[in-house]
């Protein structure tokens, strides 16, 4: 081999012993200035009969492929010279063909692994197709031809699930099931109705349903009735971070109601409205000792105190405040008694919020147990519709589900394969189902 054509090789990291490079040379092409490397791809043997008896063909048969290039203002094409062939033995005639390119296509199989590399980050499909030379729908095309990766297998299920819906297409809600250890993808569904998502569970068969144990999802009504429907050995669990949260806005809630009763200059106001973070923490948090002058009520002051003072000016604010304190504290310790024993109180010493909050508790009253003694949260979905946020917008919102879809799938799920396998063998996974 020449120096000329060893060094273009080694600079293209093109391995492909059919092709002899021979130049390499900055010219102009369809109007853009571009590096044309020029090959030249010979036969010695007839591919069809294996025989050496040929006449080959005065001139060639030229073919330019795109190829990666690290400055994408000055893209790289291969110029392909095949030396075509009449074979004298079964009277055929061919062309040699290449690795670096499939059949009867003219981009190369480096671009189409760095498209779906591409596509596994957060790029929007235009700067993809910029990058590589090609166009929005070829981009596209390659994001459709994904999904043949994607096709659900209804012959297992993991054995904890995370439910969970999230906004998209059109500001509708859609449905998404997560695996609750693993961190993959289960299930994304159009709508999260009722029918959609117990049609899409009863796909698996009865036997993959009942290794099902927990669900964990948030007060949503409706999910309770479908897990047991169609998971009958499934415990649900409710996740905490949203018990919390309800219990808090309650709070908030009725802190905000007796404020606006009482006169925006009197001290009890001020106490309130001012300090609202401190009603927030957890009591022991606060600090009891060290005083700080205030300079609004003009007097010394702990944060615990202000809490204290604050909370005396209204009976039933007290008894929610307690309540809540209670019930943070009685989470964080996994103690299942002392949650069953504040569901269970006199519920007429609240306010009418945390009354609905507490009926709403009661009546899921297992779930909350399990929420509570079980590790099992749905904080792992959050994360997911984080990040399903972050697509959304690098694209500037999806008008079509799928594509949406396929996507969010591409770029979680690869999340979790990377540290399994070797990227090139992953990627190149993808290229053979095109
Ligand atoms: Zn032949």
């Amino acid at each position: 081999m020449n120096p000329t054509a060893n060094y273009i090789e080694n600079l293209l990291n093109v391995k492909d012993p059919c092709l002899n490079f021979v130049d390499c040379s900055q010219t102009t092409y369809k109007g853009r200035k571009v590096i044309m490397c020029t090959a030249i791809a010979e036969l010695d043997t007839c591919p069809n009969c294996k025989s050496a008896d040929y006449y080959i063909y005065n001139g060639f048969k030229v073919v330019h492929i795109p190829y990666i290039s690290a400055d994408e203002s000055n893209p790289v094409i291969i110029k392909v010279k095949k030396h075509g062939i009449f074979c004298k033995n079964c009277e055929l005639y061919s062309y040699p063909s290449t690795q670096i390119v499939d059949k009867y296509c003219h981009i190369s199989n480096a671009v189409k692994r760095k498209i779906i590399v591409g596509l596994t980050k957060d790029h929007s499909m235009t700067s993809i197709a910029e990058e590589n030379g090609v166009s929005v729908t070829t981009v596209q095309r390659y994001l459709d031809n994904c999904s043949a990766q994607f096709t659900p297998s209804f012959d297992s299920l993991p054995e904890h699930l995370a439910f969970d819906e999230f906004r998209g297409v059109g500001r509708k809600l859609h449905f998404i099931c997560q695996d609750g250890e693993k961190h993959t993808i289960v299930a994304i569904l159009e709508n999260r109705f009722k029918n959609t998502i117990i049609k899409y569970f009863l796909q698996f068969p009865e036997i993959v349903r009942k290794t099902v144990r927990t669900v964990s999802m948030d007060l949503n009504c409706y999910y309770g009735d479908i897990v047991r429907q169609i998971f009958p050995n499934a415990e649900l669990v409710i996740d905490r971070f949203h018990m919390v949260q309800m219990v808090n806005r309650s709070f908030i809630g009725f802190r905000v109601q007796v404020m606006k009763q009482l006169d925006k200059k009197s001290r009890e106001y001020k106490l309130l409205k001012r300090y609202w973070k401190l009603y927030m923490k957890k009591y022991k948090d606060l600090e009891g000792s060290k005083q700080f002058y205030d300079r609004c009520l003009k007097v010394p002051y702990t944060p615990a105190q202000i809490v204290d003072e604050g909370l005396k000016c209204n009976e039933t604010l007290k008894n929610t405040y307690d309540f809540m304190q209670d019930f943070v504290y009685a989470l964080a310790d996994k103690d299942t008694k002392k949650i069953n024993d504040l569901l269970d109180s006199n519920i007429g010493q609240y306010c009418e919020r945390l009354k609905t909050t507490i009926r709403t508790l009661r009546k899921n009253r297992r779930a909350v147990i399990n929420g509570a003694k079980m590790s099992y949260s749905n904080g792992c979905l959050e994360g997911v519709n984080r990040k399903i946020k972050q697509i959304e917008r690098t694209a500037y919102g999806y008008s079509n589900f799928t594509h949406l879809l396929k996507r969010i799938r591409l770029e979680q799920n690869i999340i979790c394969f990377k540290k399994a396998l070797n990227r090139r063998v992953l990627f190149s996974a993808f290229i053979k189902h095109m």
